[in-house]
């Protein structure tokens, strides 16, 4: 790409350098949300976001927002964030790509603000739910959206809570329990969040740099029981039997034939049984299974095509019971509503790929972002990929910095699109 500045790539790496010295012991990197390598991590960022010539400012809910000195428009802005926080001994990217975007594309507009929409650069805590079983705390807690019952959810260590992170942390705990929203939906013209891939296909592809079409929500069963008769592997014949494995492999085959079939219909779908075990305090070689306990997972884009599926996997059990003379028990379901791209900002970010070159394609996030949160709370909300190897929540995570600085050039590109088209609407 004819965009790509020594410049910007000497910025990019030193940035990810500086906050991954302070990332804790390795392997990898321990950023802990609300902990101290995100705080540190926020201090790195800010220090160099001070040396750039940025305005800084914490808001009440200890986020970090960046801004050009000289914009002093009152618009609502363009947001471009992510998350500082990473999982226990995860990658350096992960979130932390998205501000490290966010502060290249303003270091782009220095002293021609009013050359680019109002643009700010949020830094964001609490996003990864590894440390406190509960994702995106900060946006949630900035959108007024964090259930005051998330305060009492206890550290993955056993010790302390998540009120006491955000008290130490210097947060007003009345203000999050009374669900105050720092931001409210006409407050941002749009929140846009670069982020590295988390799964294999950009790099299967040859694609450096991809718009996301939406977030995909989850449909789960964290436990689901399939109860049949334990008995004699010799003994029992075929007809008299009541296996719980079998129950459970044909029903998991009949959902992946219309897994299938759906996506040959051009449905966005993943199913996922990753908890599948026997009862381990009865289970024997020469024992029938008279137990099978599994989780249950569907995600996609579309809530109507996961309830579609639900009702297929309900349907099947049924059938499965009928003919096999088993039971299925299932625990309460949980559901995370799945959110949708911007249409208009996936299209500014194609426009802005053609200007510089570069053919963008688009994929589904499978995995949940900050960006989610916003555009449920009906906030313009688009997102670009990055290439990255071996995955994400680990210290493998291998991203170049030539894809990233292409992805900026795409936001960059974007952003001063958008520029035209909203100083056009005001007028
Ligand atoms: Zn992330």
């Amino acid at each position: 790409m004819t965009l790509v500045s020594q410049t910007d790539a000497e910025l990019a790496a030193r940035l990810f350098d500086a906050v991954a010295a302070v990332s804790g012991e390795g392997p990898g990197m321990s950023r802990e949300s609300f902990g101290e390598g995100e705080d540190r991590a926020m201090a790195v960022i800010a220090a160099i976001a001070a040396e750039l010539g940025f305005a800084c400012e914490i808001d009440a809910y200890s986020n970090l927002w960046m801004r050009l000195p000289d914009d002093d428009r009152n618009a609502p802005p363009v947001v471009i964030g992510s998350h500082l926080d990473s999982v226990p001994h995860g990658g350096n990217f992960d979130g932390l790509a998205g501000v490290v975007a966010g502060m290249l594309v303003l270091a782009r507009y220095r002293g021609r603000a009013h050359a680019a929409p109002p643009l700010r650069v949020l830094a964001l805590r609490g996003e990864e739910s590894a440390w406190y079983g509960k994702a995106y705390i900060g946006s949630l807690a900035l959108l007024g959206q964090l259930p005051a019952s998330a305060l009492d959810m206890p550290h993955r260590s056993g010790t302390g809570t998540l009120g006491d992170a955000l008290k130490r942390t210097g947060l007003d705990l009345e203000a999050i329990r009374a669900g105050r929203a720092l931001v409210k939906p006409g407050d941002i013209a749009a929140y846009l969040e670069l982020h590295i891939e988390q799964g294999p296909v950009m790099t299967a592809r040859g694609w450096p740099v991809t718009a996301v079409t939406g977030i995909r929500g989850n449909l789960r069963h964290n436990v689901v029981r399939c109860i049949g008769e334990a008995g004699h592997s010799g003994a029992v014949p075929r007809w008299l039997r009541k296996d719980a494995v079998l129950a459970v492999a044909e029903l998991l085959s009949r959902m992946d034939e219309h897994w299938r079939v759906l996506l040959q219909m051009g449905m966005d779908l993943v199913m996922t049984s990753g908890i599948f075990t026997t009862a381990p305090e009865s289970h024997a070689v020469s024992v029938i299974p008279g137990e099978v306990r599994f989780s249950y997972e569907i995600r996609s884009q579309d809530a109507a095509t996961m309830e579609r599926f639900y009702d297929l996997t309900r349907e099947e059990c049924r059938s499965i019971e009928a003919a096999r003379g088993v039971r299925f028990e299932f625990t309460s379901r949980i559901d995370t509503a799945p959110a949708a791209m911007d249409a208009g900002w996936i299209g500014r970010f194609g426009e802005a790929a053609q200007r510089i070159g570069l053919p963008l394609e688009q994929i589904p996030s499978g995995a949940g972002h900050d960006a989610a949160v916003f555009a449920n709370a009906g906030i313009p909300a688009a997102m670009l990929f990055v290439r990255n190897e071996h995955g994400s929540h680990n210290p493998d995570e291998a991203m170049e910095i030539a894809d990233f600085i292409t992805g900026v050039d795409v936001l960059a590109e974007a952003v001063a699109g958008g520029d035209q088209a909203s100083v056009r609407t005001q007028e």
